[in-house]
C-alpha cells in the first residue's frame, strides 16, 4: 500500500494525529494509496520551516546560483518523467497522451520559464533636482515577499502547483504547498526532486489535507503565512480572500468560470468544430479555460451542432494507457455526482439532449470508475442553472444568435470572466468582440494556445491578479523604492 506523506523540512513525514485518509483512482475506483492528513501541528512545523529556510543558505543563493537550482530542478523532473506521468495519470484518470504533452512537460518548463524571467526582470529608476538644488536618483529593488502559502486545484495537478512554486522560488520566496486532497501524488514525488537537486531544507513544503477544518484552512490562516495564491473554485475564493484579511495578507486568486466561445457563419467551420471539441470536452471538461457556453450565429446553427454531436459521439472512453482513449473519467465520484446532478437539472429545465446526459456502459472494473458521456444542449432559456453555473464537466449549451451585439450581451451576462473564444474570418469584427467581452483571456480562431510571458488571469468573479511572465513578479515580490541624495 503506497503511502503519501507530508514533505516538511526536506522530511517526508506522517502526521502527529496519525490521521489519514484514501487516494483514489478515479478509472476504476481503485485504492492508490493512504494520504497523511496534515493538522495544525504540521502546518505549523512547514511554515516555520519555511520561515527558517528564508534566512538560510537559500537566501544567500545570488540570482543565478538560485535560478541554476531551477533549471535542474526542471532538468530533474525531465528526468523522472515516467514517475511524474504515472503518478499524475492515477490520481487525474487522465489519457496518457494528454499528460504527456501538457501536464508533465509545462510542470517542468514552468521552472524554466520564471528562472529566465527573474534574470531579464528591470526595475525603474527616477532622477530628480531636490529644492536645494541637488540631485536625488532613485530606484526600485524587488525583494521577496516571504513566505507563500499556495493551495491548488486536482484538475491539473502538477501544471498549476509548478505555475506558482516556479516564480514563488525563483523570486527568493519559500512554499507551503497544499495540493488538492483527490491528487496529492505529484506535489509529493516533487519534494525528492527538491532534496536530489540541492534545494535547501524548508524552501519547499508540501502538507495534505482538505480545506475547511483542516491542512488548507490551519495554512491559509497562518500569520506566519505573507501571501497566498489560489486557483480553485470561486466560493472558496472568498474563504481565502477572508483569510488573507487577517492580518492583511495579500491573495492572487484564479478562480472559476462559465467561459462563452462565439461561432460566426463566416469561420473557418472545420477549425471551429475541432477547437471548440477540444474546448468542451478535453481533460473531460475539467480546465478552468474550457467551454460551457458556446454561441452560434443562426445560418449555421443547425449544422455546427450536429458537427460537435458527431465529434462528441467519437470521443471514446477508456484507460489512460490505451492510444484510442479520447476522454478519460471525471476526477472522483462526488465530482461526478455534482456534473450528474447538472445533467439532470438540464432535462428538467426543459432541455433538448443533444447527445449524452448519463453515464457510458463501462466494461469489467471500468464500471466502477467516475465516467460520464459528453453531453450538449439546446433549447434553454439564458436563465436556466446549466447556462449560469460552473458544471466543469465535458458539456455545453449551445445557443444560437442573430446579431454581434446580441452575442456580446449573452456573452457577458454572467458573473465569471475568465476566458473566451472567438471563431471568424473578419478579424475587424473578432477585435471589436475581444474588446467587449469581460474575460482575462482572449482567444481568436484558437484556444489554450499559451505564450507563458503573457498575463494570465481572470476579471469579475474569475480571479484577481494576474501569472504568468512579469506578471507574476507583482505577487511574488515587494517592490522597494531606495532614493539617493547626491
Ligand atoms: P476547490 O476550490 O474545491 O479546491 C481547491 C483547493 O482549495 C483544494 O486544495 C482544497 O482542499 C482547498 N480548499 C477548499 N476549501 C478551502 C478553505 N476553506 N480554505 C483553504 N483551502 C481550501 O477547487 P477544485 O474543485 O479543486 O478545482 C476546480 C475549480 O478550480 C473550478 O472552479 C475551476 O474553474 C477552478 N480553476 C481555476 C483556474 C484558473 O486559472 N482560473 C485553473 C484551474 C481550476
Amino acid at each position: 500500500m503506497k503511502e503519501i506523506l507530508n514533505f516538511i523540512n526536506g522530511e517526508f513525514i506522517g502526521s502527529a494525529s496519525g490521521k489519514t485518509f484514501e487516494n483514489r483512482n478515479p478509472v476504476d475506483n481503485s485504492l492508490i494509496g493512504m494520504v497523511s492528513e496534515a493538522g495544525a501541528v504540521e502546518v505549523d512545523k512547514a511554515v516555520a520551516a519555511a520561515r527558517a529556510a528564508l534566512h538560510g543558505p537559500w537566501g544567500k543563493l545570488s540570482v543565478n546560483e538560485r535560478v541554476n537550482m531551477l533549471d535542474a530542478v526542471a532538468g530533474e523532473i525531465n528526468r523522472r518523467f515516467d514517475d511524474f506521468l504515472q503518478a499524475e495519470v492515477a490520481d487525474t484518470g487522465k489519457p496518457i497522451h494528454l499528460a504527456s504533452h501538457v501536464d508533465i512537460p509545462r510542470g517542468a518548463a514552468n521552472f524554466k520559464i520564471f528562472a529566465d524571467t527573474i534574470k531579464n526582470a528591470a526595475t525603474e529608476s527616477f532622477s530628480m533636482t531636490t529644492p536645494d538644488g541637488r540631485t536625488a536618483l532613485s530606484y526600485a529593488v524587488r525583494v521577496p515577499r516571504g513566505v507563500i502559502a499556495v493551495v491548488c486545484p486536482w484538475n491539473l495537478p502538477l501544471l498549476l502547483m509548478t505555475w506558482k512554486v516556479g516564480p514563488a522560488l525563483a523570486c527568493g520566496n519559500t512554499v507551503v504547498v497544499k495540493p488538492s486532497e483527490e491528487t496529492p501524488s505529484t506535489a509529493t514525488l516533487l519534494g525528492e526532486v527538491m532534496n536530489k537537486v540541492g534545494v535547501p531544507p524548508g524552501v519547499y513544503n508540501v502538507v495534505h489535507g482538505f480545506g475547511p477544518n483542516s491542512a488548507g484552512a490551519f495554512l491559509t490562516s497562518h500569520q506566519g503565512v505573507n501571501g497566498i495564491t489560489f486557483t480553485g473554485e470561486t466560493r472558496t475564493g472568498t474563504a481565502i480572500m477572508k483569510a488573507g484579511a487577517e492580518g492583511i495578507r495579500p491573495v492572487s486568486l484564479e478562480l472559476g468560470g462559465k467561459n462563452a466561445a462565439f461561432v460566426f457563419a463566416d469561420c473557418d467551420f472545420g477549425v471551429a468544430v475541432d477547437t471548440v471539441t477540444r474546448s468542451v470536452f478535453e481533460n473531460c471538461g475539467q480546465v478552468c479555460l474550457g467551454t460551457e457556453r458556446v454561441y452560434v450565429e443562426r445560418p449555421i446553427f443547425e449544422r455546427f451542432v450536429a458537427a460537435l454531436k458527431e465529434k462528441a459521439e467519437g470521443m471514446k472512453p477508456g484507460r489512460p494507457a490505451d492510444p484510442d482513449t479520447k476522454i478519460g473519467p471525471l476526477v472522483s465520484q462526488e465530482h461526478r455526482q455534482k456534473v450528474l446532478s447538472y445533467y439532470r437539472k438540464a432535462v428538467e429545465e426543459g432541455a433538448t439532449v443533444v447527445t449524452g446526459g448519463g453515464i457510458p456502459d463501462m466494461p469489467g472494473e471500468l464500471s466502477a470508475g467516475a465516467w460520464v458521456q459528453p453531453t450538449i444542449w439546446t433549447g434553454l432559456p439564458e436563465t436556466a442553472a446549466v447556462v449560469r453555473e460552473e458544471i466543469f464537466g465535458p458539456c455545453c449549451h449551445i445557443q444560437p444568435f442573430d446579431t454581434e451585439e446580441e452575442a456580446i450581451r449573452m456573452g457577458n451576462d454572467t458573473p465569471y470572466g475568465l476566458a473566451t473564444s472567438i471563431y471568424t474570418q473578419d478579424l475587424s469584427r473578432a477585435s471589436r468582440m475581444a474588446q467587449r467581452i469581460e474575460v482575462g483571456l482572449c482567444w481568436i480562431n484558437s484556444w489554450f494556445l499559451r505564450d507563458l510571458r503573457t498575463a494570465f488571469g481572470g476579471s469579475k468573479q474569475s480571479g484577481i491578479g494576474r501569472e504568468g511572465g512579469v506578471h507574476s513578479l507583482e505577487f511574488y515580490t515587494e517592490l522597494r523604492n531606495v532614493m539617493t541624495k547626491f
